[in-house]
Parts: C-alpha cells; sequence; structure tokens
C-alpha cells in the first residue's frame, strides 16, 4: 500500500491527511510543533496515526510520497534529507487536486489574495453556485474534496503552496501583482519568487483563463519571457487594446468576446484603485464562468470587506483609526497611504523580511506627520527614515503604541496602522496585532 507522510498538522496537514485516508493510503502525520486539539480529534476520528514534538525520520523516511505544509521551508534539514533520498514532496493543493474534477479558481499575488478570493467566492455563492471556498482562507481544499461535493472551488494560493505544485491546473488563474516579498524563503533572489507566482499558469492551455494586472512591470516582463498557452484577461486602469478590464469616466468596465459589463466605480464596496483592481479580477472570473451581470454589480456592491484589511476602526476625538495589520509587505502600506485623505500618523515595524523602505519615501514625505517604530528590533525602520519626519516614537506593546498614536494626532488626522512587517516578534500573528490594536483604540 502507497505510504503518504504528512508534514505539518495544521489545516493544511490534517486535511490531507483525511483525503489520503480515505482514497486508501496508508497515512502518517508527523509536527515538529503541538498539533492543535481540533485537528487530534479529526485525525482520531479517521484513525490516522500522528505524533507532535517530533519528526521521527524512521517513519518519514519510507514515505513513497509526503506532502508538505506550506510553512515548513524548502531548506529544512529534514526536507532537505527527503529531497536527497529522492522523495517527492507536494503540496496540500497539489495532492487534493488529484482527486476532484470541480472546476478550480486560483488566486495569487504578493497582495490582494485574501480579498480578492472571498470577493470570488461571494459573488459565485451569492449567484447560487455550488462553489468551495479554500487555499490560505477557511478549510483546507483537502478536506473539502474528501468531504464535499463542489462545483467549483475558489482557491487561495500563497507562494510556498505553489512552490509543491507541479500537475495541478487552474481553469482560471489570476496573478494580482508581483513585488518582493518573503524573499528570505527564496534565497533573497527575487525570480525565484517570481517563477513561484507563474506556477499558478501552470499546465493551463488555451482553454483556460488567464487573469492578471497588466501593469504590473514584472508580471509583463515574464510574459514575454514565457510562452503562455491560456487564453489572456489582462486588466488595468487605462483601456488598451488588449485590456478585458478597464476604467473609463468612473466606470469599471468588462469587456469580452461574449459579454460588456459596466459599473460605477463609486458603486464597488471596496474602495482605492487596489482595491478597483481586485474586483476587476474578481468581475472578469465571474464573466468568464457566466456569472450574470445583474449578479456580478450587485455581489460588487454588497461585499462586506476582510477583516484586518484597512479596516475602519473608530473615530475617536476627531481621528480615524484604521487596521491595516495584514500590511506584511512595503508595497501594501504603499496602497494603503496611497487611499489616506488626511494627514496619517503610521504604525510600523516588526519582523522585517528585507524591506527597501524607497518605496514609500514619497508618500510618508507626502502625508505622514509621525511615525510609531512598533518592533522589538527597529534599526533598519531608524536607518531609513531619521531625518525624513520629524516625529518617531519607539514602542514595544500595542498599548503603547495606540496611546503614542493618540497623543501626536491632531483633529482631522488618521492613525494607520499598516506595518509593512510580519508580527512574530511582538504578536502571534498579523491578527493578534490587529485585534489589540483595536482592543486599544476601542479602549481610548
Ligand atoms: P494577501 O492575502 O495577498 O496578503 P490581502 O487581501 O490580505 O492580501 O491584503 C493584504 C494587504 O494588501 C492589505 O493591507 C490590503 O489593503 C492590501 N491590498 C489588497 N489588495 C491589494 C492589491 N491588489 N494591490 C496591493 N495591495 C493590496
Amino acid at each position: 500500500m502507497k505510504r503518504i507522510v504528512i508534514l505539518g498538522g495544521g489545516e493544511s496537514g490534517a486535511g490531507a491527511a483525511v483525503l489520503a485516508k480515505k482514497q486508501g493510503f496508508e497515512v502518517f502525520v508527523s509536527d515538529m510543533s503541538e498539533i492543535k486539539p481540533q485537528y487530534k480529534a479529526l485525525l482520531d476520528e479517521f484513525g490516522i496515526s500522528w505524533e507532535e514534538m517530533q519528526h521521527s525520520e524512521s517513519l518519514i523516511f519510507n514515505a513513497d510520497e509526503i506532502v508538505k505544509s506550506p510553512g515548513i521551508p524548502e531548506k529544512a534539514p529534514l526536507i532537505k534529507k527527503l529531497r536527497a533520498l529522492g522523495k517527492p514532496v507536494i503540496s496540500e493543493i497539489e495532492f487534493a487536486g488529484r482527486y476532484t474534477t470541480a472546476k478550480m479558481i486560483c488566486i495569487t499575488g504578493s497582495n490582494g489574495k485574501t480579498t480578492t478570493t472571498m470577493l470570488v467566492y461571494h459573488v459565485l455563492k451569492n449567484a447560487g453556485f455550488n462553489v468551495g471556498l479554500a487555499g490560505n482562507v477557511g478549510q483546507s481544499l483537502a478536506l473539502q474534496v474528501a468531504t464535499e461535493n463542489f462545483d467549483y472551488y475558489v482557491v487561495e494560493l500563497s507562494s510556498f503552496q505553489l512552490d509543491g505544485m507541479t500537475e495541478f491546473k487552474a481553469d482560471i488563474a489570476i496573478l494580482l501583482n508581483i513585488t518582493p516579498d518573503h524573499l528570505d524563503r527564496y534565497d533573497y533572489n527575487f525570480q525565484n519568487y517570481v517563477d513561484s507566482k507563474f506556477r499558478i499558469t501552470q499546465n493551463q492551455t488555451d482553454q483556460d483563463a488567464f487573469i492578471f494586472w497588466d501593469n504590473d512591470p514584472v508580471i509583463k516582463a515574464e510574459l514575454e519571457k514565457r510562452n503562455i498557452q491560456s487564453a489572456l484577461y489582462p486588466f488595468a486602469i487605462e483601456r488598451s487594446e488588449k485590456t478585458k478590464a478597464f476604467i473609463e469616466k468612473d466606470e469599471l468596465i468588462i469587456k469580452t468576446l461574449k459579454t460588456i459589463f459596466t459599473m460605477p466605480t463609486s458603486e464597488l464596496a471596496l474602495q482605492g484603485i487596489h482595491n478597483t483592481f481586485n474586483s476587476m479580477a474578481a468581475g472578469l472570473a465571474a464573466t468568464i464562468v457566466n456569472v450574470k451581470k445583474e449578479s456580478i454589480r450587485q455581489s460588487l456592491q454588497d461585499f462586506q470587506g476582510v477583516e484586518h484589511r484597512l479596516e475602519y476602526v473608530a473615530t475617536v476625538r476627531n481621528v480615524r483609526y484604521i487596521n491595516d495589520s495584514k500590511a506584511t509587505n512595503v508595497n501594501s502600506c504603499w496602497y494603503a497611504l496611497q487611499s489616506m485623505k488626511t494627514p496619517v500618523i503610521l504604525i510600523l515595524g516588526g519582523t522585517d523580511k528585507g524591506n527597501d523602505y524607497a518605496e514609500i519615501e514619497e508618500l510618508v514625505t507626502e502625508k505622514v506627520k509621525g511615525l510609531i517604530f512598533l518592533g522589538l528590533d527597529n534599526r533598519a525602520l531608524h536607518s531609513f527614515f531619521d531625518g525624513k519626519v520629524e516625529n518617531i516614537v519607539d514602542v514595544q506593546s500595542m498599548e503603547e503604541a495606540v496611546k503614542a498614536a493618540y497623543d501626536m494626532a491632531y483633529f482631522g488626522d488618521s492613525v494607520l496602522l499598516s506595518p509593512c512587517c510580519a508580527s512574530f516578534d511582538l504578536f502571534s500573528n498579523y491578527e493578534d496585532r490587529g485585534k489589540q490594536f483595536k482592543d486599544c483604540v476601542r479602549n481610548l
């Protein structure tokens, strides 16, 4: 019997284990940390053996195939050994993709994945499609393939998931943008990260769709190098000969061979240019699967937004507080600043992934009155921003950060948490960081 070993017993690992068991394989789950109680219960329910706080090589090296959690880096010693042994190491999505014929709408990009994924799902669900939400958001694809019977999946794919995918094919692939991120996982070589993102188009034929931002210089350069077979659906603000979605006279227009869709941009639920791109991508995907225009319009209008993404928290003494804790890289902070219409007190900092703050320098100079560095090690921030912004304060907790922002802000300003960095130095994750921010603001 084929033996599948799953490394990492989180959402994707536990799901992959259930699916593997249902497919009749011998299954073993191994996690270097503690496995959460809910996943232990799930594994036990399906009679799947597991271990935690260790990787027993004797139980792992005899695998025929390994399903690796996206959280485990390629340079982990265990993965290196498995590679040296010639064992195939794949991602949960690759594994799940083998056992379903559902149509896959897959979304990747450096920023906007979750927002766009939720938006596409919202549009399809509202239109009455039998559709599942998977990948980085919601339940794992594998668990749903094992226990549900959806006709469509909307799947958020990170570069780490894409790295473990070779045979999988997206029927509709969305690539929102590519800017440097996670370079620590890609040997500080941007091209490696770009190649990972472009795996979203792998195995596509002319029967499949590739939706992408036409003005992204990185995507543009790659398209010239690559021989992509997919039907192309570029979107951009400016209309061109090729663009299938664009803005004209304040209307979002989608123009494909099949249809012409228009909608005033003022009616879009998600505001800001970055979100207009996300709406274009979602609208294109919906058009391709033949959602009715009226239904697309309705859904793009009534979407509720996603927590921790430019989320309005409260107004205190006429100062608006905005939680953009999910801005874990410089580019997403750029869009946040770009959408601000008032002077800003910016809270940023955390675990720096090799950031280049030059990208936000102009907007900081133009809009930011004060910077609050919230991190254990703020040296990189100081070396870039010292002398460029007058008010700079170092803090090491969210409570101090919000207090400092409150002291700095005047009538009509906005306080924006948009950290450019990961959160792991002071918080358990970006959600924890965002929640603490909201709690502190509400306690002002
Ligand atoms: P991801 O899942 O790719 O991290 P999210 O939807 O969670 O993306 O958004 C992450 C951050 O990026 C948020 O701060 C959000 O405001 C910003 N953002 C959302 N869409 C885009 C986009 N298309 N381009 C740039 N930034 C974006």
